[in-house]
């Protein structure tokens, strides 16, 4: 079905989902269906595009032809306006309880389309304990018509109760050749810019796309990788961990700032600012300041898990870099991800031993860590740095 095609290198997933929204029609129309399940868990590795898999199943149930890609049901799934899809994703750093709560009682209306109700739970591992708690018993006495579609990095990060009663479906890394095929036939990016940014990217769609179409975000790319060959001092090092943590928190403001200013609008919108062009309708001013004051505080917290994010996925730019180098010292065959820095990658792999950069990508890895446990980003990101120059 044409709503599966831009599920790159999944062929074992769509041919799950395919045959589960074949059932699933059976069903809509009286049958058995047998094969359709209500609770399905979508995991994967970042960027293997879980939520894509996850949406692109959601209008295969909606849509009257089973995922046709191009009439309305299909158009408002991929919009996200659907009347019968509640798509969930935690602004902070955890969905609490309440929020749980309130999302079951919305899951179990009837559809208003008359084929399902679909609740797609971004990041369902950032449940809180008693959150998940709630989930279960929803996931375990499901509506007729209503499914659910987890994601998740990996099985093992949802509790095992939850886990066993969802059909899972595993996602894997595209290959490098299979992503820069699509950049260069569906976004006209030319073969070679496409080749890069997939290979840089290892398989991230979203991430390979943005390389290729965004100077800014290759830019912001290029500075991370410059940190290795910079480490030449102390003082050296402390200013590469300023950069470092700057640099995330550049990208991040560029990515909070897009999200907040439309959601704003639409809230004010809502409210009725700018349709008489005098601010605030009277009648709703309490409800609006206090929407507006809660909007806010949910874009606050998401903020700080984005910056949290990008600072990540330096990290994750800077182990490529090192694994490029053990691949060199090894004499790996292996693709290298960051094959336009290949003189960088081979100075290093010249002047140091294979234990040193292993020990390199360990300093790497426990940065990560650290952060995760909500050390101080600069105090954690200076003791890789100093890690990776002795
Ligand atoms: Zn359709």
């Amino acid at each position: 079905m044409a709503v599966f095609d831009d599920l790159i290198g999944q062929d074992q997933a769509v041919a799950v989902l395919s045959r589960a929204a074949a059932a699933a029609k059976e069903v809509v129309e009286g049958g058995r269906g047998a094969g359709m399940t209500h609770a399905w868990l979508f995991t994967g590795p970042p960027g293997s595009g879980r939520e894509d898999a996850a949406r692109a199943f959601a209008a295969a149930l909606l849509c009257p032809d089973g995922g046709c890609g191009h009439c309305d049901q299909c158009h408002q799934v991929f919009v996200g306006s659907h009347p019968d899809l509640e798509s969930v994703r935690p602004q902070g750093l955890s969905y609490s309880v309440k929020q749980t709560r309130e999302l079951i009682l919305r899951a179990a209306g009837a559809p208003t389309q008359g084929r399902w109700r679909v609740i797609l739970f971004e990041d369902a591992d950032r449940a809180t304990e008693s959150a998940a708690n709630a989930l279960l018993k929803a996931i375990e006495e499901p509506p007729p018509r209503t499914v659910w579609l987890l994601c998740a990095p990996a099985p093992d990060d949802m509790m095992i109760t939850i886990r066993s009663r969802c059909r899972v479906v595993n996602l894997t890394t595209p290959a490098a050749e299979a992503v820069a095929h699509v950049l260069a036939t569906r976004d006209s990016v030319p073969p070679e810019v496409a080749r890069f940014a997939a290979r840089a990217a290892q398989g991230h769609v979203s991430r390979a796309r943005a390389l290729a179409l965004d100077e800014g975000v290759r830019r912001r790319r290029e500075a991370v990788l410059s940190i290795p060959r910079s480490l030449t001092g102390v003082g050296e090092c402390v200013s590469a961990a300023e950069r470092l943590v700057k640099t995330a928190e550049e990208e991040a403001a560029v990515a909070t700032a897009a999200l907040n200013e439309s959601e704003t609008a639409e809230l004010r919108k809502l409210y009725g600012e700018g349709s008489t062009g005098k601010g605030l309708n009277r009648g709703l001013v309490r409800g609006g300041a206090g929407a507006l004051k809660e909007l806010e505080d949910r874009q606050k917290s998401r903020a700080t898990r984005i910056k949290r994010d990008s600072l990540d996925s330096a990290l994750l730019e800077l182990v490529s870099f090192y694994r490029d180098v053990l691949a060199m010292q090894f004499g790996a065959g292996v693709e290298l991800a960051n094959d336009d820095l290949r003189f960088d990658l081979d100075q290093l792999a010249k002047a140091s031993t294979p234990e040193e950069t292993l020990r390199r990508i360990d300093a790497i890895m426990q940065c990560r860590e650290r952060l995760a446990a909500n050390v101080n980003p600069q105090m954690a990101v200076e003791a890789m740095m100093l890690a990776l120059r002795s």
